[in-house]
């Protein structure tokens, strides 16, 4: 008898932000192909007695393709074992698990999908911006930017409402570019935006600014996400002393020089984001 697998959502990084369910399956599993976005505190929740394999993608470092991550879940599945694909944030957005649904059923294995709090929705929680708000944000675009340079325009839309909140997962750093391309889709130079850093983990991070001033912006630690729209400046508001000495922090319009040092006080470099 061949066994199941699952699809799991682990969310953005808090633990305590799993699902039950998701705590269930890993407490239960014979195997756990994991992402490098899954922290060390979610893995101690797996199985003792499972094999934890870490198929992750980041920093050039040489990793599974996608290919060889369906092989392995479809091997280990015809095995009859509960095997779960565990994936940071949910499952099914910018997460190839579509890829993955496929393969398990054309080996006629049984998928079960149990989702995830997306990094879109960690990050606007750790900021405290309302995604949608009565008057200023009527939608909610998920993009992905990690076509971003200078000469590639990627998969954006051509045209964006100013009503509308675009949350930009991989945002990368080219935020010149990144500011080119949503003004070019209709969105004012003042419009606010925020990059969000390692979103509900103790090292969380927001920098908020505006789309004509993101350019200057620090390269703040992947994984990281960038929210635009006017919805934004709902953002918490903190004085700048407390920014510095608590755990989550917003740099308001700070100027170049002063996010510079800012970032070098804080040891940032620069780390690269890649797809899934
Ligand atoms: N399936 C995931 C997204 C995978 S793409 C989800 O639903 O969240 C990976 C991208 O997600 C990262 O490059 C980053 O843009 C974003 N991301 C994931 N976790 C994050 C976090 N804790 N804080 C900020 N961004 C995060």
């Amino acid at each position: 008898m061949a066994g199941k697998v699952y699809l799991v959502g682990a969310g953005p990084g808090d633990p305590e932000l799993l699902t039950l369910k998701a705590l269930r399956v890993l407490r239960t599993a014979d195997v756990v192909l994991h992402d490098e976005l899954v922290g060390p505190e979610i893995l101690s929740l797996v199985s003792p007695t499972a094999q934890v394999q870490n198929v992750g993608k980041r920093c050039g470092r040489k990793s599974a393709t996608q290919a060889e991550i369906n092989a392995l879940l479809v091997n280990y599945g015809l095995l009859d074992l509960r095997v779960v694909r565990l994936k940071g944030g949910d499952p099914l957005i910018f997460g190839r698990g579509g890829e993955e649904i496929e393969a398990l059923r054309k080996a006629n294995l049984d998928v079960e999908v149990i989702p995830g709090v997306t990094a879109a929705l960690g990050a606007a929680a750790a900021a405290q911006i309302p995604l949608t708000h009565r008057g200023l944000s009527s939608s909610l675009i998920f993009i992905t930017n990690h076509h971003a340079s200078a000469s590639d325009t990627g998969d954006w839309p051509a045209s964006i409402s100013p009503t509308a909140t675009v949350v930009v997962y991989m945002p990368g750093y080219a935020y010149a570019a990144t500011a080119r391309q949503l003004v070019a889709a209709g969105l004012k130079a003042s419009t606010p935006c925020a990059i969000i850093s390692q979103a509900t983990r103790p090292e969380e991070r927001v920098y908020k600014t505006i789309v004509e001033d993101l350019h200057s912006a620090p390269r703040l630690p992947a994984p990281t996400l960038l929210v635009v729209g006017e919805v934004v400046r709902l953002a918490e508001r903190r004085s700048l002393q407390e920014q510095f000495s608590t755990r989550s922090t917003i740099e308001e319009f700070l100027p170049l020089a002063q996010s510079e040092s800012f970032a070098q006080s804080q040891g940032i470099t620069e780390i690269s984001e890649r797809p899934e």
